[in-house]
């Protein structure tokens, strides 16, 4: 704690000091809140809550999974800098400043009730929290014991961290809560969603239908219904006793969830898409400032701790990431592109990369090239290409004729292929990434006549994709070789590289999980 004695400093004397509750509703999508726009009841009392608010339409998460996003919302740090990766079973760097350990040296009571798991005392997150109680359970029972701590402690001021897995699978809503969302359903799947039955889904043992689909999504929202309700009693309780106004509340999630956007369903820490990144973000400022202001632009998890100790007049430390979104919320024009990096950690040396821009997402693989000749080329007899990548997809295009083609690497035979008169993908993955040369050889003569008619074509992807998500918001249409888009995805992985490469916290040595915290995981769906 020595560090921290000449960084923060406590603040000035005659200025009211407010309370601060960070609430983060686990695997919340914030396209499935009624303040985000979905059609269905999940959210009455967070809606309500929004309109005393400030809403930011597009929060990204920095990263797809529970650890290293809580851990970027409480230091302000991206997961490659804070160190707490989920993969590698890293806790968070003890040479970086937790939230709870600004508030505590700045005098404030801390606690937290929340769901533990990957935001367990294991993992650093009870740093600063002179109580930090981890449990199982719904929403409402995180609920009840703030309040219990509330009408205990009202008279210091407090800073109060809630999570709740209640959203996350399984997903298993209270008795009468699923009927809100479904009557008809006649399938064959249960009213509760286990982890293993999302496995065998999403591994296509268990073939479902498109009511079987509505089914779970329906049964997701049922929770989120029960997480509401909880939320507006502790909503009322702040209102009846007066802290209300004297409380910055901010309301947040650390990833959502896929319901077959990309494939798969009832999941998340896979991938870099919207669908897991895009996280409510809904900030009540004291004595609702700002109320009913609604942000477009893009913010970040990054940008959460810099907003409190700008709200609550405390000092910014020089390991913040992110900056302060009081501008934002009191509409002042005035406030430069916050660009989002988010990483899926894995046990891969590098983990992999996004850069989101408000209309732009670049997603970087740990072992990326640039084509030495971005689109489709064409040859008639044999082309080399040189490339260090790990792994090469090569869709290939047979013109007018059935063709036999050769492929070799370093001049080692690799693999023969008879090309039909349409295209077909061929993979090639390799070991290790050093220099190498691939030939592809046409073994069938070239006859068309010619410049510009070719006899065969080819195309070289890697794992990287960029995605204008002004005019494809899905992401289903990967622009990354793509010659015209070129020069903006060298921008952004410019940016991409210099955010990434500055300096982080050391790593530290990987956690050792006791039974309990190991059980917990399992339940969660966490596979050992
Ligand atoms: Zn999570």
């Amino acid at each position: 704690m020595i560090a921290l004695c000449h960084a923060i400093t406590i603040p000035l004397a005659g200025e009211p000091k407010h309370n601060l509750l960070v609430i983060s509703i686990d695997t919340l999508r914030a396209d499935h809140l009624g303040c985000y726009g979905y059609p269905k009841p999940t959210t009455p009392g967070i809606d309500r809550f929004s309109r005393e608010s400030v809403l930011f339409r597009t929060a990204i998460a920095h990263a797809p999974s529970t650890e290293p996003s809580h851990a970027s919302i409480f230091t302000s740090m991206i997961p490659a800098h804070h160190g707490a990766l989920r993969a590698k079973r890293m806790p968070i760097s003890k040479k970086v400043v937790t939230m709870a350990e600004i508030l505590r040296s700045a005098g404030y009571r801390t606690v937290s009730f929340n769901g533990g798991g990957q935001v367990g005392a294991s993992y650093g997150f009870d740093r600063g929290f002179e109580l930090y109680e981890s449990s199982p359970g719904r929403f409402s029972e995180k609920v009840t014991a703030a309040i219990d701590w509330l009408e205990r402690n009202a008279d210091e001021e407090f800073f109060m961290f809630l999570h709740t897995y209640e959203v996350h699978a399984p997903y298993d809503p209270p008795a009468g809560r699923l009927k809100l969302f479904e009557t008809d359903y006649k399938g064959a799947l249960p009213g509760v969603i286990a982890p293993g039955l999302l496995m065998k889904i999403n591994a296509g043992e268990l073939q479902i239908d498109e009511a079987d689909a509505r089914h779970i999504v329906n049964v997701y929202d049922a929770g989120i219904r029960s997480v509401d309700d909880a939320f507006g009693k502790l909503m009322a309780h702040l209102r009846s006793t007066q802290l209300l106004d004297r409380t910055l509340i901010v309301f947040t999630s650390d990833h959502g969830e896929e319901f077959g956007e990309h494939g798969q369903t009832g999941r998340h820490s896979h991938t870099l898409y919207d669908e897991l990144l895009k996280v409510p973000l809904i900030v009540r400022m004291p004595g609702a400032r700002f109320a009913s202001t609604v942000v477009e632009r893009q913010v970040r998890g990054i940008d959460i701790l810099p907003t409190v100790v700008d709200v609550l007049g405390l000092e910014s430390l020089a390991q913040f990431e992110g900056s302060s979104l009081r501008g934002l919320m009191a509409r002042k024009k005035k406030d430069d592109e916050r660009v989002a990096v988010s990483q899926l950690d894995t046990t891969n040396e590098k983990p992999l990369s996004a850069i989101r821009s408000a209309t732009r997402k670049l997603i970087l693989g740990p072992h990326s090239f640039v084509p030495l000749q971005p689109g489709y080329q064409w040859f008639k007899d044999r082309v080399e290409i040189v490339t260090d990548a790990r792994y090469l997809m090569l869709p290939m295009e047979s013109f007018h004729v059935q063709r036999t083609v050769k492929i070799s690497v370093d001049g080692e035979f690799v693999r023969q292929v008879v090309l039909p008169p349409r295209k077909q993908v061929l993979s090639i993955p390799f070991q290790t990434s050093e220099k190498r040369v691939v030939s592809i050889e046409s073994l069938t003569p070239c006859t068309s006549t010619g410049e510009g008619l070719p006899c065969v074509s080819f195309r070289v992807f890697n794992p990287s994709e960029y995605f204008r998500l002004d005019d494809d918001p899905g992401e289903q249409n990967n622009l990354f070789a793509d010659a015209a888009q070129r020069a903006d995805i060298e921008r952004l992985q410019t940016q991409l590289d210099a955010l990434v490469s500055s300096a982080g916290a050391a790593a530290e040595a990987p956690v050792e999980l006791d039974a309990r915290s190991r059980e917990r995981l399992k339940a969660l769906g966490y596979a050992e």
